[in-house]
């Protein structure tokens, strides 16, 4: 596999046309945004764990039979990837109120959700990834019903495993965001990353944040924080595999 030219270059991430025109190669980089990129910095190390951080997790939904598009770590901090085309939303479970869904209900951060909440957001930086409802994301050609459902389905399905993997790690899943990309014959697959830049990870018993967080709140200890949930999840700061 050979890495040729940047496509695209996101905020925390790079992405490369490789030799095969159905791979992708990722980069993840230290670079931090918050805020809609109003908020900068750099984590020393970010990138690497995000890295390892996505390839435990898209192994472990594989094995649960969760279609993704990882394919292979092939770095400190680059990914192998499925070339799919990302469907502009961002999908967001929550088992606990935390963020803007404490902002919205007036409920305090913490509180215990009854039942998992799934929300589509509209991936438009310039709009402030707005809040979407099945209506305006089948008016918008976003994703159809059955698409909706199918991701509503796989979000579901995804937080189980994770919660319930976590768990015995001593992480609270508070929530998180995934996007989904479609393959060239229209398959959904679960795409992007899921890292503690894209979840909300809090010590089970003290409820202290281990994830992103921290730099959005400027906290201190973020790279540290970082660290602390791959070697929950590995045992050891070791890359296993
Ligand atoms: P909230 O809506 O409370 O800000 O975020 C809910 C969850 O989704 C959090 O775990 C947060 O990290 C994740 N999330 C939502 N939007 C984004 C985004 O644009 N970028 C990243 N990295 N995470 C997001």
């Amino acid at each position: 596999m050979l890495k040729q030219e940047p496509l695209y270059e996101g905020k925390a991430k790079r992405v490369y046309r490789t030799d095969d025109p159905g791979k992708y190669l990722i980069e993840f980089k230290d670079e931090a945004t918050a805020f809609d990129g109003k908020k900068r910095g750099v984590i020393e190390g970010k990138g690497k764990y995000n890295n390892l951080i996505s390839s435990y997790f898209f192994k472990l939904l594989s094995r649960e039979g969760i279609p993704t598009h990882y394919l292979e770590t092939v770095s400190d901090r680059e990914m192998l990837v499925q070339a799919v085309t990302i469907v502009p939303l961002e999908v967001v479970v929550r088992n606990v109120v935390a963020g803007s869904l404490s902002r919205r209900l007036g409920l305090p951060e913490g509180t215990a959700l009854p039942e998992p909440v799934v929300e589509f957001y509209y991936k438009r930086d310039d709009l402030g990834d707005p809040m979407l409802n099945c209506f305006h994301i089948r008016v918008l050609g976003l994703a159809s019903t059955e698409e909706m459902e199918r991701m509503r389905q796989l979000a579901l399905k995804i937080n189980q495993v994770l919660k319930h993997h976590l768990e015995a790690k001593g992480i609270l899943l508070v929530d998180f965001k995934l996007e989904f990309g479609k393959m060239p014959d229209g398959q959904l697959v679960l795409a992007d990353e899921i890292s503690p830049d894209t979840c909300r990870f809090w010590d089970l018993n003290t409820r202290e944040r281990l994830d992103k967080d921290r730099f959005r709140r400027d906290m201190g200890g973020v790279a540290e924080a970082y660290a602390e949930i791959w070697r929950r999840l590995v045992g050891s700061e070791e890359h296993v595999d």
